[in-house]
């Protein structure tokens, strides 16, 4: 088997390291991004199992050691160029929902609201 490598010239040069975020889970101002537009602070994931749904693979979703097959949810804070901090809430890295933080206050108190009337 045999790797190819592709380069990438900029027309512009290298972009112009940006300030991180506190929280960006690089910090390095993202100087090897190929675009300024590019340039996201991502935030460290919070990862949580969903078990009643079916795993990514499409059987049923349980833990598994040595699968990554699991249905999972993950919370992420994204800060696109030019954009306010988000809020993100993604499934299984095949889609996410942002939130600005007041909405997700809203989410996550509609959540608990929920999650106690179910438990009753
Ligand atoms: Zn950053």
């Amino acid at each position: 088997m045999t790797s190819t490598s592709v380069r990438v010239e900029r027309a512009d040069g290298a972009v112009k390291p940006i300030v991180c975020q506190p929280w960006c889970r690089e910090g390095d101002g993202h100087q090897d991004a190929l675009f300024a537009s590019d340039q996201h602070c991502w935030s460290e994931d919070r990862v949580i199992a969903l078990t009643m749904n079916e795993s990514i693979d499409g059987g049923p979703a349980t833990w598994r050691d040595t699968s990554d097959a699991i249905a999972y949810a993950m919370v992420f804070l994204d800060r696109a160029p030019g954009e306010s901090t988000s809020v993100c809430v993604g499934y299984a890295d095949r889609f996410a929902i942002k939130f600005t933080p007041t909405e997700a206050c809203l989410l996550a108190a509609a959540l608990l609201a929920m999650a106690h009337v179910a438990e009753q």
